[in-house]
């Protein structure tokens, strides 16, 4: 797996959409590559701060839905 193909998978690699095979993928690749692991790492806390924020109530639907486009 290339950057790129990382970089593809990434977000449903945070969001745990991946088959096994393509999440062990992933994983070896951010293994391997520090820049992957950090983009992934950044999405990962990303992903943690939009769900603090919506199970708080705080963020309406669409703003919600904004913050995913703008993040992801
Ligand atoms: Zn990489």
């Amino acid at each position: 797996m290339n950057c790129r193909e990382c970089e593809e998978r990434l977000q449903s690699y945070v969001d745990r959409e991946l088959s096994e095979q393509e999440l062990l993928e992933v994983q070896r690749h951010l293994e391997a590559c520090p820049p992957c692991e950090n983009h992934f790492r950044l999405q990962l806390h990303l992903k943690r701060l939009v769900k603090v924020c919506c199970e708080s109530g705080q963020a309406p639907a669409h703003l919600r839905a904004k913050l995913r486009q703008i993040l992801f």
